[in-house]
């Protein structure tokens, strides 16, 4: 077993962080996330639960520390639960975390934390019953709530809330959804939208709404103060005094973060994706379809990846074209 990390980029950035997408379904349709009618892939297409295992086993013994799974909507994944258990017990993995919209967290919560998951974060960009199918389609936030309740239960610490904001459609939503995170002891990010993938129900430019202006407004209501915490992400931390959560900002557009970027993702389908904003990646399915017994293949070509891995995102907000086609269900966000 290699202590030192062998996962270091053109740049000097060590990658220690990977977040798979273990499906590109879900049962919802966020507006900025996918289109209205998708068609999903072919299940043959995307990595069986031993192929997610087979590759995050190589990317730990190569020096990655951190694994997130995500999706698509990673609770619609048959097995999920089994491969949780099989992932916690990766010998050099320090953090086994898990991104979900949360519609089925009531019912799984208790069983995920049995089998090791670390962290959960949940994603959710309004409070409020109407707004929240509207902006997922056909969602139903109660049963988000509810979920976290039952995640609280089960012994999950920091929660963290993800929230895309969105200049016209939820933006007047933060202060509601900050209070909700203090009171209940949740931390919380608010996110900038990201030009992945083609819709149709706004122009994402038009909706562009700054961190600096959500904190201006969130100020208004709860003090911030900035924080030196880090989650060891894109995050910046503020708290609000007599608070103990959170309140994080991802600022692609309006603060780039790409100098300390420490992650790479891996699609649905197995392409290695060095960039969320560019397209360089490796076809790791290829490798382990090919090559069933072959992990020191799979660490080479792994290692050799890392090359690709550009200095920094191209994403233009001030364009409705997106400068990147997949979605991102597919790019696992
Ligand atoms: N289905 C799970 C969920 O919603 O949490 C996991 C996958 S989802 C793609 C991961 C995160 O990406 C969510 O927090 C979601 O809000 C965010 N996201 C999706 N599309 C985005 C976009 N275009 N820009 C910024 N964040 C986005
Ligand atoms: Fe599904 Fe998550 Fe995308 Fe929403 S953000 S459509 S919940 S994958």
């Amino acid at each position: 077993m290699s202590s030192t990390n062998m996962l270091v980029d053109k740049f000097g950035r060590t990658v220690n962080y990977l977040r798979m997408s273990v499906t590109d379904r879900c049962d919802l349709r966020c507006v900025y996330c996918m289109a209205e009618e998708m068609t999903f892939l072919p299940r043959n297409q995307v990595l069986s639960l031993e192929e997610l295992e087979r590759l995050a086993a190589a990317f730990t013994r190569l020096g990655v520390r951190k694994l997130r799974l995500t999706g698509g909507e990673p609770l619609v994944r048959q097995g999920l639960v089994g491969l949780v258990a099989k992932l916690r017990q990766l010998p050099d993995l320090e953090e086994l975390c898990l991104t979900t919209n949360g519609t089925r967290l009531e019912d799984c919560a208790a069983e995920l934390k049995k089998a090791g998951l670390d962290r959960l974060n949940v994603s959710l960009d309004t409070l409020n019953a109407d707004k929240f199918r509207e902006l997922t389609r056909f969602g139903d936030v109660r049963k988000v709530l509810k979920g976290i309740v039952a995640a609280q239960k089960a012994g999950f610490k920091r929660i963290k809330i993800n929230c895309v904001a969105l200049k016209n459609r939820n933006a007047d939503e933060v202060v509601s959804l900050v209070r909700y995170a203090l009171d209940q002891g949740l931390d919380i990010s608010f996110i900038e939208e990201m030009p992945l993938g083609k819709i149709d129900s706004h122009g994402r430019a038009a909706e562009f709404i700054a961190s600096a202006e959500l904190r201006k407004i969130i100020s208004a209501y709860f003090p911030l103060v900035p924080s030196s915490s880090s989650s060891g992400g894109p995050a910046r931390y503020w708290m609000s005094p007599g608070f103990d959560s959170r309140i994080g900002f991802i600022s692609p557009h309006s603060n780039n973060f790409c100098a300390s970027c420490n992650r790479v993702r891996l699609t649905a389908t197995g392409r290695l994706l060095l960039c969320l904003g560019q397209e360089y990646s490796t076809d790791l399915r290829a490798v382990l379809r090919e090559f069933p017994n072959d992990e020191a293949r799979l660490e080479e070509v792994i290692v050799a990846s890392m090359a690709l891995k550009p200095k920094e995102h191209s994403f233009d907000i001030t364009t409705d074209e997106p400068q990147i086609v997949r979605f991102m269900n597919t790019t696992g966000g």
